[in-house]
């Protein structure tokens, strides 16, 4: 255990409240937070330490319910200290080079949990006031850009401060419990590893579907849309993860070259392909959770005549050996009918049926949920109890907490940690998100030049009907079931 300096950009923000110091302090529970480290946390505001101390003890209070404890709060508190700066204001970062003073020795680590716009700004006054030393870090939260171009302006201007091995960019659904799961999975059993190709797998789904509308992140959501907002980042690293080659070991530049390789091997959608192959929707008035709610046009901060996409329907093609001719069908969307994110993998049929017409036909399925729980179960057929050779499909289930009993550690604990360590393995490289960018700005460009306009879909519905079709023209449905 090293301990750290932590200089928390946002560190009133939502992320922050909610998420970051959340999980810092369950890690303080956990005993991981080394003694002699420290957290700055920084913002605008003119805040008196005690002050901000006060904020973060209510945020801590309510997302960490069942585990708050007053001593134990009060040991946390010592750590944190509060000093403002603007990322536009060069001469407005005295209080963190006094805090940082005669500390170079110590890991030291700045995550930057702002809008993106200011990463910039905030990578110049770091550099100019020289706070860079070899054991620092910089951690970058998404969105980085909105296309490969701006992608670009932020990386060049991050990487003129810091070295790529210094810089951890986050996509937190790498630090799900069930994503690391799937790793050992994959590489830890000799079981799967045969049949992790074409000839064995039929098709591959990864749905990331959210019961939510945009909240209050209207204006920001606008300008992005769900293709940017989660297909780019999410969904194209679970993607990678179930279709990478076995790395030769889990160095972090191990698994991120065959990762880059999936990126690289992604057929690109162009032309025609994306009226084919991708469907766009925009959810309209209807009901979440038995409460009516407005729709997408109707929302604060979203223009009446908006464009955007809140949900989005693709059919990728990987060409290699391995994957050619497996589809992978990925979905994404605001307002849908239930909170839930899953891959699902299909499987073959038996190339023959000794069992007659009677059984229920019904290919082996392997099912990674990711939310609302971590489970992974694979689908198998047997003997229906009674008369006769009926079969009928029975889970056999990872139950991962009953198994380990232990806590399990929420995404940004498990990342936060690793950037403590050192950890690159679960953070995008520069080249991986480049790559991203690749395949995502043609799908936009073909979008605006063919006029491909969101389909409407009722909130609380699992989308547009015309994304049900994407998968049926090819025999399947979604969420496995034919
Ligand atoms: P937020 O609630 O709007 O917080 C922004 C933070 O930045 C505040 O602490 C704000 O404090 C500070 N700030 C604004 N302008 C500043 C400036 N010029 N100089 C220094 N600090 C400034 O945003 P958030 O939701 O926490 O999101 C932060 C980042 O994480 C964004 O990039 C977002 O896309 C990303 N993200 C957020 C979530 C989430 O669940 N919230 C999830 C994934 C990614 P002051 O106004 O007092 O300066």
């Amino acid at each position: 255990m090293q301990s750290f300096d932590l200089v928390l950009f946002g560190g009133t923000g939502d992320l922050a409240m909610r998420k970051l110091l959340p999980a810092l302090f369950r890690r303080f529970l956990a005993g991981q937070i080394a003694p002699g480290s420290r957290i700055l946390g920084t913002a605008r505001g003119d805040l008196s330490r005690e002050a901000y101390i006060a904020q973060v003890e209510q945020s801590v209070a309510k997302y960490c319910e069942g585990q708050f404890d007053a001593a134990q709060w009060s040991a946390f508190a010592q750590l944190l200290h509060y000093g403002s700066a603007d990322a536009q204001a060069p001469d407005s970062f005295g209080a963190i080079a006094a805090f940082l003073a005669g500390r170079e020795a110590i890991t030291r680590l700045f995550f930057l949990s702002t809008a993106p716009a200011l990463f910039a700004g905030l990578c110049a006054q770091i550099g100019r006031l020289g706070l860079v030393t070899p054991e620092t870090r910089v951690v970058l939260e998404k969105p980085l850009g909105q296309d490969l171009a701006s992608a670009n302006t932020i990386n060049e201007c991050v990487g003129s401060v810091f070295a790529e091995h210094q810089i951890y960019r986050i996509d937190h659904y790498l630090g799900k419990e069930a994503v690391q799961n799937l790793i050992a999975l994959r590489f830890g059993n000799t079981l799967f590893e045969p049949l992790w190709r074409r000839g064995s797998i039929r098709h591959v789904q990864i749905t990331v579907a959210e019961t939510l509308g945009v909240a209050t992140r209207g204006p920001f959501y606008d300008q992005t849309g769900a293709l940017r907002d989660m297909v780019q980042n999410h969904l194209l690293q679970l993607l990678c993860i179930i279709a990478m080659e076995p790395p030769a070991s889990s160095d972090a530049d191990a698994m991120r070259d065959e990762k880059l390789k999936v990126l690289r091997a992604l057929r690109p959608l162009a032309g025609s392909d994306v009226t084919t192959k991708t469907v766009r929707g925009q959810y309209r008035a209807g009901a979440a959770n038995g409460q009516p709610v407005p729709g997408y046009h109707e929302e604060a901060g979203v223009p009446a005549d908006s464009s955007t996409e809140t949900y989005v329907a693709l059919k990728a093609e990987i060409d290699t050996w391995r994957w050619a001719g497996v589809p992978f069908y990925l979905r994404t969307g605001k307002r849908l009918q239930e909170q839930s994110s899953e891959i699902v993998i299909t499987f073959e049929d038996v190339p023959h049926s000794i069992f007659g017409g009677g059984s229920a036909a019904s290919p082996n399925r392997l099912r990674i949920c990711l939310q609302p729980t971590d489970s992974i179960t694979l689908s198998i057929l047997a003997k229906k109890p009674g008369d006769g050779l009926k079969l009928q499909p029975v889970d056999l289930s990872l139950d991962l907490a009953a198994s380990f009993k232990t806590q399990q550690l929420d995404a940004y604990e498990r990342l936060l940690m690793d950037v403590v360590k050192g950890n690159l393995t679960l953070f995008m490289r520069r080249d991986e998100l480049d790559a991203a960018w690749r395949w995502i700005d043609p799908i936009r460009e073909g979008w605006l030049q063919q006029d491909v306009r969101p389909k409407g879909y009722t909130a609380g519905s699992w989308g547009p009907a015309a994304a049900s079709a994407l998968i049926g023209r090819d025999g399947f449905a979604w969420n496995g079931e034919l």
